[in-house]
């Protein structure tokens, strides 16, 4: 093992712009050790370091076995604004894996359905991607809900086709461009999630985005009778640390870096109800 509480080197290989303000960057680890013993989970997340700016927590948007490993970057603050103006070839600092990601083995029997909002597709991209390129963990019917704002703003938005091979996927924007012909949903993803019909009890669900669109999903398939412990939701705090130490990220008694990000609804629900816990 390997102490995560001080950064390594990692080179920016690759940089694909996926919306205007967001961008995926493949990263290689700089240290050959560091590279055979690094490996993470689905929904885990390393903290991005730069020197004299500070770090962030950012979720791997690659599946274990993808060849690259993966962040997608929303631009918010300095952290993110810096790593945006950086190139192929630039080294940046991580720290992680951390934190407990999807809980896989609760997929191996049952369906999966997969809920993202805006940028909180990241961490789901990895849960697509594990089962797209192996298929472990989950033979069973898998169903992707994806809502973003419009439809410049789909994140991924060229990978959904190939996606569609093995997965029923269903789109949705909350206005369509007037620039660009849009054929899909228009409306919330919690409408549209009503339209399709599934085995509710047989559903294994997790969810990623604003908490106000976690709420409803997660209202949406307790009253279809998906079974609450059979919901996951991937939550985001304000963190320093990543480590459980600083306390920066506690959600009710929890730490969301280290007991999370992705929680069990029902060792939560009693916090979601309230603002900003
Ligand atoms: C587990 C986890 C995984 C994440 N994964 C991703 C990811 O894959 N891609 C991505 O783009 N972002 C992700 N984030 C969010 C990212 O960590 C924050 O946006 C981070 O603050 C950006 O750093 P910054 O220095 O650029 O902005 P900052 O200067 O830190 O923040 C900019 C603004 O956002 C606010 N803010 C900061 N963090 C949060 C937060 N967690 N929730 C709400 N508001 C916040 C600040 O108060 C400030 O107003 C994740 C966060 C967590 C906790």
């Amino acid at each position: 093992m390997y102490d995560k509480s001080l950064p390594f080197e990692a080179t920016i290989k690759w940089i694909k712009k996926e919306t205007r303000d967001t961008a995926s960057y493949a990263v290689k680890i700089n240290d050959r050790e560091m590279q055979k013993i690094y490996s993470f989970k689905p929904g885990q997340f390393n903290m991005l370091y730069f020197p004299g700016v500070g770090e962030a927590a950012i979720s791997i948007s690659s599946g274990p076995s993808d060849h690259d490993l993966i962040h997608t970057v929303r631009v918010a603050g300095d952290v993110t604004t810096t790593l945006s103006k950086l190139n192929s070839g630039d080294v940046i600092g991580l720290r992680g894996p951390f934190g407990k990601g999807w809980p896989m083995e609760e997929t191996e029997t049952r369906d999966l359905m997969i809920i993202a909002g805006g940028a909180g597709i990241a961490p789901l991209r990895s849960v697509i991607r594990h089962i797209f390129t192996s298929r472990k963990g989950c033979t069973n019917r898998v169903i992707i809900f994806y809502g973003a704002k419009t439809p410049k703003d789909i994140i991924f938005r060229d990978e959904f086709p190939h996606y569609r091979d093995l997965f029923q996927v269903f789109l949705t924007v909350d206005k369509a461009d007037p620039e660009e012909y849009w054929r899909g949903h228009i409306g919330l993803v919690t409408s549209f999630m009503g339209k399709v019909s599934y085995d509710s009890l047989n559903i294994t669900a997790f969810v990623c985005g604003p908490e106000i669109m976690m709420r409803s999903a997660t209202r949406e398939l307790l009253s279809k009778g998906v079974p609450r412990e059979k919901i996951f939701l991937s939550m985001e705090r304000n963190m320093n640390c990543g480590m459980g130490i600083c306390g920066h990220c506690f959600f009710g008694p929890k730490f969301v870096c280290k007991d999370g990000p992705v929680f069990r609804f029902t060792d939560v629900e009693e916090f979601l109800e309230i603002k900003e816990v």
